[in-house]
């Protein structure tokens, strides 16, 4: 058997026919850019996630830009983040020259650490950008507390965490901006590159929807702001809509999948199971286990690998640690809980079409395969 983190061509196949049927109508339509499509996703993605404007973008990380651009963050400024996450997250405050302020993660639920929030903020700093990791959300209650306090915008990554709740609200319910992922592998995966902003502010609706398309105003060849070309293309929203029928489904899935991940590991004394905090869920965008030691991790990688079984590490390094982030000065030990974590984690596959089978040959391999440091229930 051959078992990768995810199988993009399983959702296609399942509905290939109003796929093929969706593209065709916009290669008849000719309105590549910006059309019908584009502004129908962005309707129904509002109306999914319980907020008033969606402004569809090019990727999860333009999304990220085009955000931090409409809240005018620029030099000299700061913006509080984790460093356990995909670059992008970082990427885009370093790229407008913005300084990101790391801090450490909750070791459980791998989601920044609110109470280390407070000590960090000082004049310069413009946002809180949190992470909602694997699908479950930050603790955006105790975040945005924080937040109102400083008067201080919260914007959510939800790019792995789209549809999820936290008290059976949404994410747009509790931050100012929530930005989110299309890219295949994620809960809302599409068909190549794309994201969206999601929001209740009208104003930054505006502006963003502005800034995402050279900073135009309504009228054309009039630039208000310094702005990007980070449209969605009309085929990939026309493709989404699709998708997005479906979403409620697959994330029931996803959670079926975890649930019996949950039920055949949870007990083990060496494998940590996903820690869901009461009032949360997770839509699962990973199913991510902590095992004893780095040594088993890469013992475990190689095996199952040996197997046909190709797990995942997110993430092995803490962005504090990247080379292109050495400038802002940190070192091993600045984030014992992070850099932890990074040596301890492994991802296995969970996504909606995942078989049963095939997930018995995992547990079995991670079981057995492996002449068992685990098994010590
Ligand atoms: C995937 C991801 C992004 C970036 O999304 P792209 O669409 O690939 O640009 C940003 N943040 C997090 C946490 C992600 O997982």
């Amino acid at each position: 058997m051959n078992i990768n983190m995810y199988d993009p061509t399983r959702d296609y196949n399942g509905h290939k026919d109003e796929y093929m049927k969706a593209i065709t109508q916009v290669m008849e339509m000719g309105d590549y850019i910006n059309g019908q499509p584009v502004r129908e996703l962005e309707e129904q993605l509002a109306t999914y996630s319980k907020c008033k404007y969606c402004v569809t973008t090019s990727s999860g990380t333009d999304a990220l830009l085009v955000s931090l651009l409409a809240l005018d963050i620029s030099y000299g400024d700061e913006v509080i983040t984790t460093p356990f996450t995909w670059i992008s997250t970082a990427e885009v405050i370093a790229l407008i020259g913005a300084k990101p302020v790391f801090i450490d993660i909750d070791k459980d639920t791998f989601n920044i650490n609110p109470n280390l929030i407070e000590e960090k903020i000082n004049c310069k700093t413009k946002a809180i950008l949190g992470v909602s990791m694997f699908g479950q959300m930050a603790d955006y209650i105790k975040i945005n507390k924080i937040a109102k306090k400083y008067d201080i915008p919260v914007i959510d990554d939800a790019a792995q965490s789209f549809g999820t709740t936290l008290n059976n609200q949404m994410s747009p319910y509790y931050n100012k901006i929530v930005c989110t992922s299309f890219f295949p592998t994620k809960v809302m995966g599409g068909f190549g590159d794309g994201g969206a902003i999601l929001t209740n502010d009208k104003e930054l609706a505006h502006k963003m929807k502005s800034i995402r398309n050279h900073g135009q105003s309504l009228n054309k060849f009039n630039h208000q702001y310094i702005g990007t070309n980070s449209r969605l293309d009309t085929i990939k929203a026309a493709l989404l809509l699709v998708k997005l029928k479906y979403l409620p489904n697959s994330i029931e899935r996803r959670k079926e999948v975890a649930k019996y991940y949950n039920k055949k590991l949870g007990g083990y004394k060496s494998i940590q199971c996903p820690t869901i905090r009461k009032g949360y869920e997770s839509v699962y965008a990973n199913y991510t286990i902590i095992v004893p030691s780095k040594e088993i991790r890469d013992t475990i990688l190689n095996k199952m690998k040996e197997v046909g079984i190709n797990l995942s590490i997110f993430y092995p390094k803490s962005l504090h640690l990247q080379p292109c982030f050495k400038y802002l000065g940190y070192d091993e030990g600045s984030f014992p809980i992070v850099q932890d974590i990074c040596s301890r984690v492994i991802s296995l596959p969970c996504y909606p079409e995942l078989s049963r089978v095939e997930q018995d040959y995992i547990i079995n391999k991670l079981f057995f395969n492996l002449n068992c440091p685990l098994s010590s229930r």
